[in-house]
């Protein structure tokens, strides 16, 4: 199964990937959490997405395309790969594609968490407060929603076309978002 989570920042996608992981046994493929990994271990490529990442625009397709084909086979070998965060263009989107058809398999499901911009704001700062995030600032969140909506947003169609959009409210609490997402799930 080859899941993908989608929504804005701060719609929920990381905390809801973790429940799926718990409940599942598949591997959430945070591309997010990869590129913080290589930052904070200060290698050469965490050097480089740096300041990218601190000021909320997104790294090259390149480095999270590689990033994401990398850890693919361990994602087959779980029987499922949830994709949080990325893509992120449509570029992304067409690689990701590609990747998967070289290995037999494609994108199955596509979780679209919808959420209110005023909401989404304040739950960013809050996970700002908890997480000390450096990109959490609210400078730095208007850049990261206007960068969504300008290179992210375009995927919704894409996957649209393909008919495997599910929406989910990603309003309620924590459980009846995760309870959605199962439901979704289960009817394959
Ligand atoms: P996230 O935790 O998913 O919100 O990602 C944090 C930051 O990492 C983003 O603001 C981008 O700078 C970078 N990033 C994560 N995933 C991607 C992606 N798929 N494409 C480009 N940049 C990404």
């Amino acid at each position: 199964m080859n899941l993908v989570l989608f929504g804005p920042p701060g719609c929920g996608k990381g905390t809801q990937a973790k429940r799926i992981v718990a409940e599942r046994g598949w591997v959430q493929l945070s591309t997010g959490d990869m590129l913080r990994a290589a930052k904070s271990s200060g290698s050469e490529l965490g050097q480089r997405v740096a300041g990218i990442m601190d000021r909320g625009e997104l790294v090259s397709d390149e480095i999270v395309i590689a990033l994401i084909e990398e850890r693919l086979p361990e994602a087959e070998a779980a029987g499922g790969a949830i994709f949080d965060g990325f893509p992120r263009t449509v570029a992304q989107a067409e690689a990701l594609d590609r990747l998967l058809e070289s290995r037999g398999t494609r994108v199955d499901v596509v979780i679209r968490l919808t959420v209110d911009e005023d909401e989404l704001v304040q739950r960013v700062v809050r996970r700002a407060e908890q997480e000390n995030r450096p990109d959490d600032t609210p400078e730095v969140i208007r850049t990261r929603l206007a960068v969504y909506n300008k290179q992210t947003a375009p995927l919704i169609p894409y996957y649209e076309a393909k008919g495997i959009v599910r929406e989910v409210n990603g309003m309620g609490t924590m459980d009846e978002v995760a309870g959605a997402i199962s439901r979704v799930l289960d009817k394959g």
